[in-house]
């Protein structure tokens, strides 16, 4: 089956008598003794178990696991190293996941963060208790991009392994497993969800090894799982996954290319664009190159603010990877100690018609 196919089949795991089209919820917590399939909805739900097998699916992987938020998933996969590991992470990442390897595991595990751009420094940074390298490419919000395959080499060579935060691309365009990575990490809060309305996270694996066994371990024991619902919705979300991001991608392209001519732009951050340090890379690991970018306004914070507040149909609200178009100033968001540029803007380029957005962006850049 090819994506477009598989988003809308692989998802459905039919049981009832009555043949319904669709898989109905399966609200239970708990199913009778001998059934041989589930138990008690924390290790598994007729639901999630057709999520995970369709996420397996679409990211080449061979089991997935499904958790109640994305920052939830990414603690799992740190939960399952031994104490004492040492972890190398971008310079440029999902804040939220920063926070985790920076506060809330600090005496646990150890972690040095890196230009995940630059190989040397990649290389450089491997000691001998280093058990994982994490990659974020596309990174937020400066839309880095990392050679995934390179990276993967270094981390086997080294024996660790190598997991990618896929969210900003999605399993439609970048496929880190096919790369040479052993776990893949979503937000599916944001593509996989794409309606701004459920909250969830997934990690695919390349190998049911012992490591999968351990996260799989934190996922039942530590309970962080997404409901019968959660994981119904997304499924259905799915479904319309890959005609979603051809549109985000489309509409995201073109804006680049506006905003790169605009007078009051000082700098547009998208990897299809031919600017982007690393669009070759980009290009040879990802078959479109998203929806996201951002770019600097000339000025400072409350010029980036100023164009915020006349944008009628980007909303100014945080997430991304929704149907309606948002944007955000990060550095506002991540505190005092962020290194982002205080004139960014984030752009979650959504599916409104493509005139509409241009006119909008027009209308706000205009001194
Ligand atoms: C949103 C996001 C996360 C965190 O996911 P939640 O679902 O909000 O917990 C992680 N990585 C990236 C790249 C994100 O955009």
């Amino acid at each position: 089956m090819r994506l477009e196919t598989l988003s809308i089949h692989a998802g459905n795991i039919i049981t009832d008598t009555n043949r319904p089209a669709v898989q109905p919820i399966t609200t239970a917590t708990t199913f009778e003794h001998g059934n041989g399939a589930h138990m008690y909805t924390r290790a598994s739900n007729p639901n999630r178990t057709a999520l995970e097998t369709l996420l397996a699916k679409l990211e080449h992987a061979e089991d997935a696991a499904a958790f109640s938020s994305g920052n939830a998933a990414a603690l799992a996969v740190f939960q399952a190293l031994e104490p004492g590991s040492h972890i190398i992470a971008p310079d440029d990442m999902y804040h939220g996941i920063r926070k985790q390897l920076e506060e809330m595991l600090r005496g646990i595990l150890e972690v040095d963060f890196v230009d995940m751009s630059d190989l040397q420094a990649v290389g450089d940074a491997f000691k001998s208790n280093t058990r994982l390298v994490w990659v974020e490419t596309p990174s937020n919000p400066l839309l880095k991009i990392s050679d995934i395959r390179a990276v993967a080499k270094l981390a086997k060579e080294k024996g660790a392994w190598l997991a990618c935060d896929n969210t900003f691309a999605s399993p439609v365009f970048q496929n880190p497993i096919l790369l040479g990575a052993d776990i893949v990490m979503h937000s599916s809060t944001k593509y996989l969800g794409g309606h701004s309305d459920i909250l969830g996270g997934a990690l695919m694996t390349r190998s049911k090894n012992a490591f999968w066994e351990r996260i799989r371990f934190v996922q039942h024991v530590g309970g962080a799982v997404p409901s019968p619902f959660d994981t119904y919705l997304l499924v259905r979300s799915i479904k319309t996954l890959a005609y979603r991001m051809k549109g985000h991608a489309e509409n995201a392209g073109i804006i680049s290319e506006f905003l790169s001519q605009h007078a009051s732009v000082e700098r547009v951050f998208y990897p299809g664009l031919k600017s982007h340090p690393n669009h070759a890379i980009a290009a040879s690991q990802m078959s479109g190159f998203g929806g996201m970018l951002s770019f600097l306004v000339k000025g400072d914070a409350a010029d980036a603010d100023a164009v915020i507040s006349k944008l009628h149909y980007f909303t100014n609200a945080t997430s991304l990877g929704g149907v309606e178009s948002l944007v955000e100033r990060r550095a506002a968001v991540e505190g005092p100690n962020t290194k982002t540029p205080q004139n960014l803007i984030r752009v979650s380029v959504g599916l409104e018609h493509l005139d509409d957005l241009l006119e909008d962006l027009a209308e706000a850049l205009q001194k």
